[in-house]
């Protein structure tokens, strides 16, 4: 029987309340396709604040190492603002897993159900058929981490401050790669995001990802696009994409935009992939919703697990190979939400809503 080792970080306000649903639902897969689940749960973000007085605590980070996976809830609020910036539970967490880790690929489904169009501030028109576009950014690279980074004085006494924005190749093509094997599981189509008319960064990227594609993938269908550009297509027609990629600015730009075009925060989830493999020869990954804490609904069942639920398909599909139980995850909630209609409240357009709780067993009542 397979075990499926990982670390469950629930985080805060509504980070515990989505995981727990997201748990039942992967006990009940695994009861069902005979796998067993050996999870550890641990403190971070305001948790770890709390409890440990770190973010991020070593203890956490013990866990996770010993595991093949993690599946993170989210983490900050209210109640941790007034920290100094560098100790707020988002930065001093996040970026030292993803640092920890070498998780460098950070993969977004930009997944928008056809019944749910309504979700999006994008005309139904534009999107008829809903979204299914897949965002993929740098992560490790690029101006949020080069040196150097610095503020300085002029002699005239003015205030200077720089960031640097650098790439490798081997940088490039890790990610190229991550972008192609999503696109074969797909469409076929990627769409490279760059500023190669301004940037040194991006005349190497473009040049890179044009002689790896190719080498390495000569049957996908490769494109490049400015980075103002893409932004514009995005909202113009989203589906005009199938697998877009891009590094680490304007990916952190770009996923946003598609988050806010697919409607809810509630419905999308996220997959970083390490450069490390896990005891299994995968790659070692943090599986996230893409939203937030939601401080203005935790605690009163209102939350949509469907995020979580979803990262955790994620999980399956690429920490421990289990593409068939993640595709029928992925199935149970789409017909969940769009054929028996149940919905949270962030999805119900004034229709009846459900609870926390009674959207994860609607859910494993599908599976
Ligand atoms: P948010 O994503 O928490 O909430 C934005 C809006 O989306 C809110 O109205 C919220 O109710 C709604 N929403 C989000 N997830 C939902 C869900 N699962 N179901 C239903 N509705 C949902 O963004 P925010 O309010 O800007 O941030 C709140 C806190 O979360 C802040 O402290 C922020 O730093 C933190 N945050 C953490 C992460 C992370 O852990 N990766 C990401 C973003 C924000």
């Amino acid at each position: 029987m397979q075990t499926l080792k990982f670390a469950v970080l629930p985080g805060d306000y509504i980070g515990p309340e989505v995981m727990t649903e997201a748990l039942r639902v992967l006990e009940h897969v695994a009861r069902q396709e005979g796998f067993s689940l050996d999870y550890t749960v641990a403190d971070v973000g305001g948790a770890g604040i709390d409890n440990h007085g770190k973010a991020l605590p070593e203890s956490t980070v013990a866990v996770c190492r010993g595991a093949d996976a993690i599946l993170f809830g989210s983490v900050g609020g209210p109640k941790w603002e007034k920290l100094p910036p560098n100790e707020q539970p988002e930065r001093a967490a996040l970026l030292p897993l993803r640092k920890a880790f070498n998780l460098f690929a950070n993969i977004r489904p930009g997944l928008l159900y056809k019944d749910l169009v309504d979700a999006s501030p994008l005309k139904p028109s534009r999107i008829p058929e809903g979204i299914d576009i897949v965002c993929i950014r740098e992560l490790t690279g690029g101006i949020y981490f080069g040196q150097p980074k610095a503020t300085e004085t002029l002699p005239n006494g003015e205030r200077q401050a720089r960031d640097t924005m650098i790439y490798k190749t081997s940088e490039i093509e890790r990610i190229a790669e991550v972008a192609a094997r999503t696109a074969l599981g797909r469409g076929r189509k990627v769409c490279s995001v760059d500023k190669a008319n301004v940037l040194e960064t991006s005349v190497l990227w473009r040049r890179t990802v044009s002689e790896y594609f190719a080498r390495k993938h000569p049957g996908i269908a490769l494109t490049h696009l400015y980075v103002d550009n893409a932004a514009m297509q995005l909202a113009r027609d989203p589906n005009q994409f199938d697998v877009l990629f891009t590094e680490n600015m304007f990916g952190d730009i770009l996923s946003d935009e598609m988050a806010v075009i697919c409607g809810s925060l509630g419905m999308l989830s996220s997959a970083s992939l390490g450069a490390g493999k896990n005891s299994l020869g995968l790659p070692f990954g943090l599986y996230e919703p893409a939203g937030g804490t939601a401080p203005d609904i935790a605690g009163r069942n209102l939350a949509n697990p469907c995020a979580q639920i979803l990262s955790a398909a994620l999980m399956l599909r690429y920490s421990f190979g289990l593409e068939q139980v993640a595709a029928r995850i992925e199935a149970a909630v789409r017909k969940t939400v769009t054929v028996d209609g149940v919905r949270t409240g962030d999805i119900a357009f004034g229709r009846g809503s459900v609870g926390t709780d009674a959207m994860a067993t609607a859910i494993i009542g599908n599976l």
